[in-house]
C-alpha cells in the first residue's frame, strides 16, 4: 500500500466510512496518516473510590453493588448502576447501551475508566470504559492518541484505521537526505509517523514531532523558494504611473501619513512602476493605518484603468472596508462593489457581470472573491488584509484571477522579524513600525475577579461620556454551542449590572453572518453600547469610539491574541483601556500578563511570547492562527522553523531532484503549499 493509495485500501474502511473521512478532507492513506493526534490521553494507575475527583478522568477497580438498572427518558437508554471498591461506592450510568445489561455480572471484578462529575450532589463517572485487567495494563501510562473527529466516527475507528494503514504501508527510503537527519537530530520519517500516533511514551512522542514538524517547515520553506524563483522572472504587464488623484486623497485626509506609512506607500509605488509584478507584504501592528496604503494602491491601479480586489477574512470586515472606501474614494469616481458569502445568488450574479464586463474598479470581499466564477476584465491588483489568516494558497489562488497580477499583502499579527521573514520568504517586506501620532497610549490594568464589580462601574462611566465596550469571553470549550451559552449568560449577567437603558448586545462564532454584521454596524454606528463577544472580534475591526476592552479570564489567551484584542481600542483620539481580568492567579500568568501591561508594541509581546514558550506545551492553544500548517506552530516550534530554514537554504538542486525520485507524492506535497502547479 502506498500513501497515494485511496483509504478504501485500508482495512475496515467501505465507502460509507470513506465518506466519512471526505468530510475531514482525507482521501489517501497518506491524508490518513496525517491526521494527527490532536492530543493524547495517558492511563493513570486506578484510585479507589474515595479518592474520585470531579471532572477528571479515572480509572477505578470495583464489583457491582446490586443489579444494574435500565430507564428510558424520553428516546434515551440510561443504563444505572453502583459500583463499590471497599472504600466507598459511586453511580456509573452509560446512555444508550443497554446491550451492557447481559455483560454486567454481579460478583466479578471490573475496571471502569471514564470522567467523574457531580449531578445531584453525588459523584457519577458517566460513559466508561469497561477493560478487564490485561487490557488495562497494557495501556497504563501508555499515551493514546485523541483525534479530531466527525459525526460517525469514533475515535476508536479512526485510531484502528491509522493502525491497520501503518501496518500495511510502504513507507520506502527517507526522503531526506541522511546529512540533514544527522545534523538536525532527526528520526526516521516511518518511525516518527509511527509514534505519532501510537507513542510509547512522551519522550518518543516529542522526538516524531520534532520530524514531523521539521518536515512541514522544510518543505513550506522549500515551496516558498520555488514561488520566489518564479516571481523574479515576472515582468511587469501592469506598469501603473503617478496620478494626481492619490495626491489629492493624500492632501484631503484629515491627517497626515506617518512616516512608515509614507515608506511603505513610497515602496509601493516603487514596486507598480519598475520592471518586475510588485510581491509585497506590509507588517504593521494594529492601528497602524494599513488601509490608507491599500486604498492607494488600489485608487492608483484604478486610475492607470485596470480593476483591483481586496480579500479580507470576515464580513463583517468586508463592509466595514465597503464603507470606508466608498467615502473615501467617493470623489475621484471610482465604482466600488461588495461580495460576500452571505449575498444572494442574484446579488452575486450582478457583481460577477459587472467585474468581467469592467464596470466595477475596485471590489471589496472574502473568500467569495476566489470562487470560481468571478471573472475580472482586466486585473490588475490583488490585495489581501489580515494575510495571516489565510494561507500562501489562498493568497495564490487569489492573484490567479489575473495574469501576473500585482501582489500586496498586509498582516498585523505581530510575529517576530525573524520568524516574518522566513514564512513570508516569497515576499518584499515593509514594516509600519510607528503608530499615527495624536493616539493616546492606551491604559492597561491587571487585575483579579474582585475588581469585576468596579470594572463595570467604570465602563458605565465611560458609556455616560459617550464611549463604548468591549467584554471578550473565553472560549470555555471547543465547543461552539457551549461558548455561545456562555456568551449569552454573561450579557444577561452584565445587564442585571448596568443602567436598564444601557444597550448591550453579544457576538459569536455560531451566529449568522447577518446576523453578526447587523450587530456590528449598530455598534460601529454607537447604537449599541456595550458589546460582549468572543474573539471573533479579533481581526481588523474599527470603532474609534469604543475605548474599553475587558478580557475575562485573560490567562487563557496568547499573548499575540491578546494584543490583537486590545488593538480594538486606542484607535481613536480618546483615551483608551484595557483591563485584562485574570480567572485564577498563577506565577506564570503574572509574568504573562506583566507583559502586557508595560507595553502596547506588538513586536516586542511576540518576541516575549516566543521566550515565555517553551516546548512544554505542546499542545496549547494554536495561538499564531497560520492555517498552513497540520502540526507545526510558528510560535512554539520557532526553533525548528529556523532549523529547516537553514536546511533548506542549504540544500542542493541535486538532492532535492534525489528527493523526488525517492518519494513519488512529494512534489505535490510541496505544491500544496501553494496553489501554483506550474512550479
Ligand atoms: P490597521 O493597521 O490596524 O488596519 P487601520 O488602517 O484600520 O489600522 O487604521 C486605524 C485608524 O487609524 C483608522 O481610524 C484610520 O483612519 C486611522 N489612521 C490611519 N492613519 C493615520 C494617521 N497617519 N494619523 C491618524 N490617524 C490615522
Ligand atoms: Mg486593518
Amino acid at each position: 500500500m502506498k500513501e497515494e493509495d485511496s483509504i478504501l485500501k485500508v482495512k475496515g474502511v467501505g465507502e460509507k466510512i470513506q465518506k466519512k473521512y471526505e468530510k475531514l478532507g482525507i482521501y489517501t492513506v497518506g491524508d490518513l496518516l496525517e491526521h494527527y493526534p490532536r492530543n493524547y490521553d495517558v492511563y493513570q494507575p486506578i484510585c479507589s473510590i474515595r479518592e474520585l475527583v470531579e471532572g477528571e478522568v479515572c480509572a477505578i477497580e470495583g464489583v457491582l453493588d446490586g443489579t444494574p438498572k435500565l430507564h428510558k427518558v424520553r428516546n434515551l437508554q440510561i443504563l444505572n448502576c453502583n459500583v463499590t471498591d471497599g472504600t466507598a461506592t459511586v453511580k456509573v450510568t452509560w446512555f444508550n447501551m443497554q446491550f451492557l445489561m447481559r455483560s454486567l455480572h454481579t460478583g466479578i471484578r471490573y475496571i471502569f475508566r471514564g470522567k467523574v462529575s457531580v449531578k445531584n450532589g453525588r459523584l457519577v463517572m458517566e460513559q466508561p470504559e469497561i477493560l478487564s485487567k490485561e487490557q488495562f495494563y497494557n495501556l497504563l501510562d501508555k499515551l493514546q492518541p485523541i483525534y479530531p473527529l466527525t459525526a460517525g466516527l469514533t475515535n476508536k475507528s479512526v485510531s484502528k484505521s491509522i493502525a491497520a494503514a501503518l501496518k500495511e504501508i510502504d513507507l520506502n527510503g527517507d526522503y531526506l537526505p541522511l546529512d540533514i537527519r544527522k545534523k538536525y537530530d532527526l528520526i526516521e520519517r516511518k518511525k516518527a509517523l509511527k509514534a505519532i500516533h501510537f507513542p510509547d511514551n512522551k519522550g518518543k512522542m516529542i522526538d516524531a514531532r520534532r520530524r514531523i514538524v521539521f518536515d512541514e517547515f522544510f518543505l513550506f520553506a522549500l515551496a516558498l523558494q520555488q514561488l520566489k524563483a518564479k516571481n523574479e522572472t515576472r515582468q511587469n504587464k501592469y506598469v501603473l504611473e503617478e496620478c494626481a488623484e492619490c495626491q489629492q486623497l493624500l492632501e484631503s485626509l484629515p491627517y497626515k501619513l506617518t512616516g512608515a506609512q509614507m515608506r511603505a506607500w513610497e515602496e509601493v509605488k516603487k514596486d507598480v512602476s519598475g520592471n518586475r509584478v510588485m510581491n509585497r507584504l506590509i507588517q504593521g501592528d494594529v492601528g497602524s493605518g494599513k488601509t490608507i496604503i491599500a486604498v492607494l494602491a488600489l485608487l492608483l491601479n484604478a486610475k492607470n484603468g485596470h480593476q483591483g480586489a481586496i480579500m479580507v477574512p470576515t464580513e463583517v470586515l468586508a463592509k466595514q472596508h465597503m464603507e470606508s472606501f466608498c467615502e473615501l474614494l467617493e470623489p475621484y469616481g471610482v465604482k466600488v462593489e461588495l461580495l460576500i458569502g452571505s449575498m444572494t445568488a442574484k446579488e452575486k450574479r450582478v457583481v460577477y457581470k459587472k467585474l468581467k464586463d469592467h464596470e466595477v474598479d475596485i471590489v471589496i470581499g472574502t473568500h467569495a472573491l476566489i470562487q470560481e466564477k468571478v471573472e475580472y476584465d482586466d486585473l490588475a491588483m490583488v490585495i489581501t488584509d489580515e494575510q495571516h489568516r489565510f494561507g500562501v494558497k489562498q493568497r495564490e489562488n487569489f492573484a490567479g484571477k489575473g495574469e501576473d497580477v500585482h501582489i500586496l499583502v498586509m498582516s498585523a499579527t505581530p510575529i517576530p522579524r525573524t520568524l516574518a521573514i522566513i514564512l513570508y520568504g516569497d515576499l518584499d517586506l515593509s514594516i509600519i513600525d510607528e503608530l499615527p501620532g495624536e493616539r493616546l497610549p492606551i491604559k492597561n490594568c491587571v487585575v483579579n475577579t474582585g475588581y469585576r464589580p468596579s470594572a463595570y462601574r467604570f465602563i458605565e462611566k465611560q458609556i455616560k461620556e459617550g464611549r463604548q465596550a468591549y467584554v471578550i469571553c473565553p472560549m470555555v470549550e471547543e465547543s461552539e454551542s457551549i461558548e455561545a451559552e456562555n456568551v449569552m449568560d454573561y450579557t444577561e449577567q452584565l445587564r442585571a449590572n448596568l443602567p436598564l437603558k444601557t444597550n448591550i448586545e453579544y457576538l459569536h462564532g455560531k451566529m449568522k453572518a447577518k446576523e453578526k454584521n447587523s450587530i456590528m454596524e449598530r455598534f460601529a454606528a454607537g447604537e449599541i453600547q456595550v458589546l460582549v463577544s468572543t474573539t471573533v472580534v479579533e481581526v481588523g475591526i474599527n470603532v474609534p469610539n469604543a475605548t474599553v476592552m475587558m478580557i475575562e479570564n485573560c490567562e487563557r489567551f496568547g499573548l499575540a491574541q491578546l494584543h490583537q484584542l486590545r488593538g480594538r481600542v486606542g484607535r481613536g483620539k480618546y483615551q483608551s483601556y484595557c483591563i485584562f481580568m485574570t480567572g485564577h492567579e498563577s506565577k506564570e500568568t503574572k509574568e504573562r500578563m506583566d507583559i502586557m501591561g508595560k507595553t502596547n508594541d506588538g513586536f516586542v509581546i511576540a518576541e516575549k511570547d516566543l521566550k515565555l514558550r517553551g516546548p512544554g506545551d505542546l499542545f496549547g492553544i494554536r495561538q499564531s492562527g497560520l492555517l498552513e500548517f497540520k502540526m507545526a506552530d510558528v510560535f512554539q516550534d520557532a526553533s525548528i522553523l529556523k532549523d529547516a530554514y537553514e536546511a533548506a537554504e542549504e540544500i542542493s538542486k541535486a538532492e532535492v531532484l534525489d528527493m523526488y525520485k525517492k518519494y513519488e507524492g512529494l512534489q505535490k506535497k510541496i505544491k500544496m503549499y501553494t496553489s501554483d502547479l506550474s512550479l
